[in-house]
């Protein structure tokens, strides 16, 4: 029997933040777009939920009141500071606060946040969602493109890899394959009833002496649960042949710094993992009428291991070249060089800095001797505060004031 394809103009392959933004910002556009996912929301991803302020920031700019609306509906808890915990005694506080205002991080569920997405999208009108469909196959030439599951066949002009961390679109079109330096392995497990830190709701991360440099975290969630990770370059699991998950029942088990706090606590599922993607590499991410986008264009900070403000961003500046492609009539390789071009002037001068960070920390001694020494100066933990909210963190971390803190006081 013969199968019939569907055609549209666009294909987007994953619906995570990429590809929602994506396709919302698409949805200004008169172009028809086929949204695929494999999966049927609203859906799980293994994720830390942490949103940050940029994450926040940029729900405006994707649709109008999409923020208000985060607000509103979204099970989310706004958290006010994050400690830094080594198992050394070294430790320090910072509140998320910013010129005097008090600044929120949110802490929602990816279930919550996603679907928040995804209900946006299902208002355009121009967009289909395609669910259920588990892409095996990509084809792209000079005709067009084609995603394929078995005999069902989607057809586009362009494609926008939006399908995560383990893409199709990555492998099969641009025939990457994974580098354990710059890609990190994470866990997550969700818990309840763990014994408070604070009054403030803070993020909390652990610096274990059996993962450094990688680390440990419990992140506060609505009612009384938590995000309980930890995640570490997958070049060091290797190396060292770390089982990962023994590792994180350990801390919480034994841990004098944890398990106390985690006496009357229980795990509401099993422990899971997923691949994170880092950007502490400049990649091509298009080629001949295929995009990358998020984790599929390796866009996680290698520091923060943050990638959900990337992907929307991401998904964005795709969204305004795929316009130009159609109204240009040109999905080229090198026409679609100023997707890559845009992408990494808007990103690579963080992503870079925070390589540095990441390659300074991979030296424990030199991580330990940094939390005690912010640990121990008020200015330093003000100028860390004050990073927050500035896109280009070099400009505080290499300011005079700084660096003579940190190294002679
Ligand atoms: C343990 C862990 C903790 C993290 N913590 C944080 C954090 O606290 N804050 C933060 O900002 N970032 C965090 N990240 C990174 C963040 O999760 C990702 O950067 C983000 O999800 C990237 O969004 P994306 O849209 O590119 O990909 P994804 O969110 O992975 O979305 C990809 C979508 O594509 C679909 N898909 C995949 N393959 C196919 C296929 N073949 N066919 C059809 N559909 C497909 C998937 O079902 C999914 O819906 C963490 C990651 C991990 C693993």
């Amino acid at each position: 029997m013969e199968t019939k394809a569907q055609k549209f103009d666009v294909l987007i392959l994953g619906a995570g933040p990429a590809g929602l933004a994506c396709a919302l910002q698409l949805a200004e556009s008169q172009l028809n777009v086929a949204l695929i996912e494999k999966s049927q929301f609203p859906r799980d991803k293994i994720c830390g939920d942490a949103l940050s302020w940029d994450v926040y920031n940029q729900l405006s700019k994707l649709s109008e009141g999409l923020e208000k609306s985060f607000l509103e509906k979204a099970t989310a808890l706004s958290t006010k500071g994050l400690h830094v915990i080594a198992e050394d005694d070294g430790r320090f506080f910072i509140p998320f606060r910013y010129k005097g205002a008090v600044k929120e991080m949110h802490i929602c569920k990816r279930y919550d946040f996603d679907n928040l997405l995804y209900e946006e999208v299902k208002k355009k009108g121009n967009v289909k969602i395609i669910e259920n469909f588990k892409a095996k196959k990509v084809e792209a030439d000079s005709n067009g493109v084609k995603v394929m599951s078995g005999d069902e066949i989607v057809e586009g002009k362009i494609v926008l890899g939006a399908d995560g961390a383990h893409s199709i679109v990555t492998k099969q079109l641009m025939k990457y394959k994974m580098e354990r330096e710059h890609y990190s392995a994470g866990l997550r497990v969700y818990y309840e009833n763990i014994e408070p830190l604070d009054e403030h709701a803070s993020m909390e991360f652990y610096i274990l002496d059996d993962l450094l440099p990688g680390y440990f975290w419990i992140f506060p969630l609505p009612n009384n649960t938590a995000n309980v990770g930890l995640g570490v370059l997958s070049s060091i699991v290797t190396e060292r042949k770390l089982n990962l998950r023994e590792i994180l029942q350990r801390a919480i088990d034994k841990n004098p710094l944890l398990a106390e706090r985690f006496k009357n606590a229980k795990a509401v599922e099993t422990i899971k993992g997923h691949g994170l993607p880092l950007g502490s590499k400049k990649r091509e991410i298009s080629g001949e009428r295929f995009l990358l986008l998020g984790d599929a264009a390796s866009l996680i900070d290698p520091l923060s291991g943050e990638g959900i403000g990337n992907a929307i961003r991401s998904g964005r500046v795709a969204g305004k070249h795929v316009m130009e492609c159609f109204e240009n009539n040109n999905f080229s390789a090198s026409f679609n060089q100023a997707y890559d071009k845009e992408v990494y002037r808007l990103m690579w001068k963080e992503l870079k800095f925070s390589r540095w960070v990441q390659m300074f920390f991979s030296r424990p001694w030199l991580m330990k001797f940094a939390i005690r020494k912010i640990g121990n100066n008020k200015l330093i933990r003000r100028l860390l505060t004050d990073s927050y909210d500035t896109k280009d963190k070099s400009q505080v971390f290499w300011s005079p004031r700084f660096l003579w803190n940190f190294i002679f006081k």
